[in-house]
């Protein structure tokens, strides 16, 4: 495949507060996962790829927030579809010194996709959060719905207050590891 010339990037719920915003603990997953994709389509242009932010604030239920971001994707030229997300598990109530971790879900791992995913982990991983590794499924709408490539990225877990110290330290650094991937992988392509 070509290089990754354009991109989408969006957080992956409604805003905090409302109906359908994402899990919220240690860290509030739709606050964060807008300044991480504010970040990225910052850096990506940066780098001299077309990056547009994706983000939807106005669904009426979780399908609803899926449907509008997956209609604004396809309504965009670009290469592939990055969705940033936070996972939630049982809250931890003292640190560890472990975090739970990153991870990168695609519906298959095959050509641009599987290949980013794992440079997505690795390069987070670098940051210092557990790499969990890419995941597949076929029972995530978004991954279903957009016509390109698409990516979920879970960065860290919100339930985990050792992930939580960790991300509030290195948010740049968890946005320079994404789009590093991409970088790195257009050097090989
Ligand atoms: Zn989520």
């Amino acid at each position: 495949m070509a290089k990754i010339k354009a991109v989408t990037v969006h957080g992956g719920h409604n805003p905090s507060g409302r109906i359908a915003c994402g899990a919220s603990d240690y860290i509030d997953e739709s606050r964060e996962d807008r300044i991480i994709t504010k970040k990225v389509v910052r850096l990506l242009k940066k780098n001299g790829i077309k990056a547009y932010d994706c983000t939807v604030n106005n669904g009426t239920s979780q399908r609803d927030v899926l449907k509008k971001i997956c209609a604004k994707c396809n309504s965009k030229v670009r290469d592939i579809d990055i969705s940033i997300h936070f996972n939630a598990s049982d809250h931890q109530r003292v640190p560890d010194g472990k975090t739970t971790g990153t991870e990168v879900w695609v519906r298959d791992t095959s050509a641009v996709k599987g290949e980013v995913a794992r440079r997505i982990c690795n390069q987070i991983a670098k940051v210092g959060f557990k790499n969990r590794g890419v995941k597949t499924t076929s029972d995530l709408w978004f991954l279903n719905k957009t016509k390109k490539p698409a990516l979920l990225i879970e960065v860290c877990f919100v339930s985990d207050p050792d992930d939580a110290i960790l991300y509030k330290k290195h948010k740049d650094d968890i946005a320079k590891a994404i789009v590093q991937a991409v970088i790195n992988y257009n050097r090989v392509h």
